[in-house]
């Protein structure tokens, strides 16, 4: 019985820090009644999750792929690892950088979706890693999109199966060191286009860059992150409105 009060105790415990730790923001999740179809519902700020013409994920023709216009500067750094109840997001220092159009974004988080958010010919990779790099003075956003098939076991995910939070709201802070350089491919083809966040408030503007060749993960790592995670993909959207 006092294990079970324990159990209560911690479980309320973390519920609560989950809802801090979303604030003032309306809840949305990927389940059916805050889910992907009623974004726009939940709050005012939101509206361009419905009625937005440029809305990502997307369907891509990956015949359209183009040799990278983009270089990385990516290095090893420490990063923070946080469970938010919705995706596993890894933060580090802004020291990681992307070249684009002869302008420097940093990366400032990257994350994971299972299954992948984008498709090519209708078809779902198990994973889709998200790199999000902004421009400092501009606060322009891209994002690198990669995918995960399965295959041999992927080092970087290897070092931070080790240190997952578990638990919706727990974050390990200055959990390990990985190099994000690691989790590209490394053939830099990709498909560059004006897309949006695929999460609230779906924010327009966002160049999207979907790196077209997947890395591998081991089918045990794929297993790992989903069960963590479950489903976070928003459904494909209609491109141009
Ligand atoms: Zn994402």
């Amino acid at each position: 019985m006092v294990g079970f009060s324990l159990l209560l105790t911690r479980r309320i415990f973390l519920k609560f820090s989950f809802a801090s730790l979303l604030g003032q923001i309306p809840g949305w999740d990927y389940g059916n009644e805050s889910g992907p179809t009623h974004w726009a519902e939940l709050s005012a700020d939101y509206h361009t999750c419905g009625d937005g013409q440029r809305q990502s994920p997307v369907d891509l023709d990956i015949t359209q792929a183009r040799d990278a216009a983009v270089s990385f500067d990516y290095h090893p750094i420490a990063i923070d690892l946080l469970n938010n109840g919705r995706t596993l997001q890894q933060t580090g220092n802004n020291s990681c950088t992307l070249t684009l159009d002869n302008k420097i974004y940093q990366l400032l988080q990257f994350h994971i979706h299972t299954p992948s958010e984008h498709t090519h010919g209708g078809t779902h990779y198990p994973m889709e890693l998200h790199l999000v790099h902004r421009h400092p003075s501009t606060g322009a956003l891209a994002v690198v999109g990669v995918w995960l098939k399965p295959g041999k076991e992927q080092p970087e995910f290897a070092i931070l199966n080790k240190h997952l939070p578990q638990q919706p709201g727990e974050q390990i802070a200055n959990s390990t060191v990985i190099n994000p350089g690691n989790l590209l491919p490394n053939n830099h083809s990709l498909v560059r286009y004006s897309g949006s966040l695929t999460t609230p408030p779906c924010s327009e503007g966002v160049t999207w860059l979907v790196l077209t060749t997947p890395i591998e993960a081991s089918a045990q790592q794929l297993d790992t992150f989903h069960n963590l995670l479950g489903d976070n993909a928003r459904p494909l959207q209609r491109f141009g409105g």
